[in-house]
């Protein structure tokens, strides 16, 4: 340890050579100038020793927070037991375990008719794997994906996420992609708000029906049931049921991408089970490996038409993942972790909503448990006819800068860069959002002044 962490090396010198070093495309460091020297729980700690909340957690990868106890025990027994440590997709105990594990998570109905894949590590590769499914499985090309959506950075991902920004200078993204209006009711894409979600829903069996539609019969919808990426926008629970009704109707089959939004983070294990539906194949990443890359398709039996070695990878054996991400399934269900996600979640809303109260700059608090996104306006220009303010990108920089200052970090992001994000760990405690509350409403405050809207 010594040799690594020398005193000479401060932030400064860190991210000197990084920006030397590393690529033009590296995002996080440009917003967060900071290097980590430890982490704990909700806490990190920087080389300069100053400590952070972290409510970004690894965007939302960090379930149980910065190297939880049970985390580390379960990466200690596979390193004692010898176990191998790779295994390309060769069976181990502690494989079965967490096949066990993810099975009784899921909800009984879906699990009795499911067939688990494990796929290279990231979110982005289960996307792909997802898409090639059931393209497989129905011999149809063409995707449907919803405006706003983010699925990765891969050629196939890109294709089907909404963001503009990185596709402008990637030529021959995959064709037959399909995007849809995703309802979100700040920034109504019908121009009509709260019931905007009944005439997307209205739109998408339409589009699905109509023979001049110009779109042939999709292989999947793939759906996000809080748009992350896109700026913490939960779909209506009347929406998702219908979309659910629509495709099964048809036929279609319906991918559920629960990367960000799965194993608690929305309150419940899984955000489909707040609307009381199920996918036809679920993808799951981040806090699925409990900290270590990790990512699973879970899908409907009937889909399994692939070839031996249709889709392969050598990085699909990650026993260290497997244990830990067991270790943390575990532990949200014995202690109930997401009722304490609903509770604090709700919690942390309706103090959000106080502070708006006397801010001028806060537009909508919106999300589910403890994904909730603010969404930042200029109050100083001219509302639309839904009430609604322009963006102020500009204003949620200062605003992440200030919470940064003083030792709290989030993410800013969604439509136009105008909104905050909150990711904290699950395990996070009354006392310590108390914490980031106080942090935020100082930080906006500060923001305000210097945009001279207070
Ligand atoms: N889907 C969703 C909903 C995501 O939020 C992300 C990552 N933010 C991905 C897919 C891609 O995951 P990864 O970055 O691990 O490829």
């Amino acid at each position: 340890m010594e040799a690594v962490l020398t005193t000479s090396m401060d932030n400064q010198t860190l991210l000197t050579m990084q920006e030397i070093r590393e690529s033009n495309a590296r995002s996080y460091p440009r917003r967060l100038p900071l290097a980590i020297k430890r982490a704990e729980g909700v806490y990190v700690t920087d080389m300069d020793g100053k400590i952070y909340i972290d409510c970004l957690a690894g965007a939302g990868t960090l379930a149980l927070g910065h190297n939880h106890a049970v985390v580390r025990e379960a990466i200690e027994e596979v390193l004692e037991s010898y176990l191998p440590l790779h295994t390309l997709d060769l069976t181990t105990p502690v494989k079965e375990a967490f096949v066990n594990e993810v099975f009784e998570a899921l909800p009984k109905s879906f699990a009795e008719k499911a067939k688990i894949q494990f796929c290279g590590p990231t979110g982005g590769d289960a996307i792909e794997a997802a898409l090639k499914l059931v393209k497989t499985a129905t011999g149809n090309r063409a995707i449907l994906a919803f405006q706003g959506g983010y699925h990765g950075s891969t050629h196939g991902t890109l294709s089907i996420s909404g963001t503009l920004s990185p596709k402008q200078k990637i030529h021959a993204l995959v064709p037959d992609t399909h995007f849809l209006p995703y309802p979100y009711e700040y920034r109504c894409p019908f121009g009509i708000g709260k019931d905007g979600h009944k005439v997307s829903s209205t739109y998408i069996e339409n589009l699905l029906d109509d023979p001049e539609s110009g779109i042939v019969r999709p292989a999947g919808i793939i759906v996000e049931v809080v748009q992350g990426e896109g700026g913490s926008i939960p779909a209506p629970i009347e929406w998702l049921k219908e979309l659910r009704r629509i495709t099964k109707e048809r036929n279609i089959p319906l991918i559920i991408d629960e990367v960000q939004t799965g194993i608690g983070r929305t309150g419940k294990m899984f955000a489909f089970e707040h609307a009381g539906i199920e996918p036809d194949v679920l993808v799951l990443s981040k806090a699925i490996g409990g900290s270590l890359p990790l990512s699973v398709m879970i899908y409907d039996r009937r889909l399994d038409q692939w070839e031996p070695g249709a889709h392969i990878g050598t990085f699909r054996g990650n026993q260290m993942a497997m244990a830990t991400g067991k270790a943390t399934l575990k532990y949200i269900k014995e202690n109930q972790l997401t009722n304490k996600v609903d509770e604090i979640g709700a919690y942390l809303k309706q103090q959000l909503h106080s502070i708006q109260k006397s801010m001028s700059s806060i537009g909508e608090i919106r999300g589910r448990g403890l994904m909730l996104g603010i969404e930042i306006i200029n109050p100083a220009k001219t509302a639309n006819h839904l009430g609604s303010y322009p963006a102020f990108p500009e204003l949620a920089s200062k605003i992440q800068q200030e919470c940064f200052n003083r030792g709290l970090i989030l993410e800013v992001g969604g439509r136009f860069s105008t909104v905050i994000r909150l990711l904290p760990p699950l395990i996070i405690t009354k006392e310590q959002i108390d914490d980031v509350l106080q942090r935020f409403y100082e930080a906006i405050k500060s923001a305000e002044d210097h945009f001279g809207l207070r």
